[in-house]
């Protein structure tokens, strides 16, 4: 058997083509979205993903503001720049491109967002919607993971879901967005006892741990669809290569699975342009067509 590889690049153009067509609508009513992309520093892996984002916003007409800034900025600094993106009516959304430098405290200034305008979703206030099963902003990548999941499956009820990695930005709100599909959820993390064992249970199963390789096919249940969260870098003889955290063979048991590059990071970008669309829907509710 050799599983679908799942093009991640195609369901975000898609997905694109629609966020292009509502802002569309949006502007038509007077009202131009816009997102605010705030890079402290210069790791060269953050500034590509900027790019990449800035890019996109503009393909499907949203407005982008791109703050640059250096990385011995004071967090006071970086708090100030928010309080006036949080304050200006025509910023609808708002992100900051982690991992900040050591001197700022990530969970304070994420915190120092304004909900509606923190298209992350990582605010507590969107957190804990999701929790709840309440309207808040969704974090990009799990977010991404189920559409390209439902468009596998359908209605995802009843299915083992297994996710391995209980991070913030992934793993706990994936866990959080396939109970609310009505999976059985399990969380896998680094002091799971059996980890394989535990992933040979899932019909989906989501590798977010940022370690290359570490599924492999005696992990994988024949059929199960898989998803690879993870981008790590690894350096070879003729350089440097992006691999997930889905060994390569387990493409002979899956029933599908997503490439890396070209399955969830596009559709993470997809995502985010969505959320701003909807932060600014949300806050404009008479641009919105009925
Ligand atoms: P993280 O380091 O914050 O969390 C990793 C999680 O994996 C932890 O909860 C840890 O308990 C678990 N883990 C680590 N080793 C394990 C092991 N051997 N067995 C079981 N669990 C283990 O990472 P993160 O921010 O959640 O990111 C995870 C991966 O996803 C990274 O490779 C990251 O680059 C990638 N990522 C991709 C996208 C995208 O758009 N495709 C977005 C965000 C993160």
């Amino acid at each position: 058997m050799s599983a679908r590889l799942i093009d991640g690049k195609a369901a975000a153009a898609r997905l694109l083509q629609e966020v292009a067509q509502d802002v569309a609508e949006v502007r038509a009513r007077g009202i131009q979205p816009a997102l605010a992309v705030i890079l402290v520093g210069s790791d060269p892996a953050s500034q590509v993903y900027v790019r990449n984002k800035l890019r996109r916003a503009a393909e499907v007409g949203i407005r982008s503001l791109s703050h640059e800034l250096p990385a011995d900025l004071e967090q006071i600094e970086l708090l100030a720049l928010i309080a006036a993106l949080n304050a200006n009516p025509e910023v609808h959304g708002i992100l900051v491109q982690l991992p900040l430098p050591p001197q700022i405290d990530e969970a304070a200034v994420l915190q120092a967002l304004r909900p509606d305008k923190d298209v992350d979703g990582f605010h507590r206030e969107n957190v804990g919607a999701l929790a709840l099963g309440q309207p808040g902003l969704v974090p990009c990548t799990p977010a991404g993971c189920l559409r390209l999941l439902q468009d596998q499956l359908g209605d995802l009820s009843g299915r083992h879901a297994v996710v391995v990695g209980r991070s913030n930005i992934v793993g706990k709100p994936m866990a959080a967005l396939l109970l609310q599909a009505h999976c059985t959820v399990t969380l896998v993390h680094s002091r799971s006892r059996d980890a394989a064992a535990l992933c040979r249970q899932a019909d989906i199963l989501v590798a977010a741990a940022g370690q290359p390789g570490l599924v492999t096919v005696d992990w994988v249940k024949p059929g199960a669809v898989v998803i690879d969260v993870g981008i790590n870098r690894v350096e070879h003889a003729a350089g440097a290569r992006l691999v997930g955290d889905v060994a390569p063979e387990v493409a002979a048991v899956a029933g599908a699975l997503t490439p890396v590059p070209g399955g969830v990071g596009p559709m993470t970008i997809a995502l985010l342009l969505h959320n701003t669309l909807s932060a600014a829907q949300r806050q404009h509710p008479h641009a919105v067509a009925t």
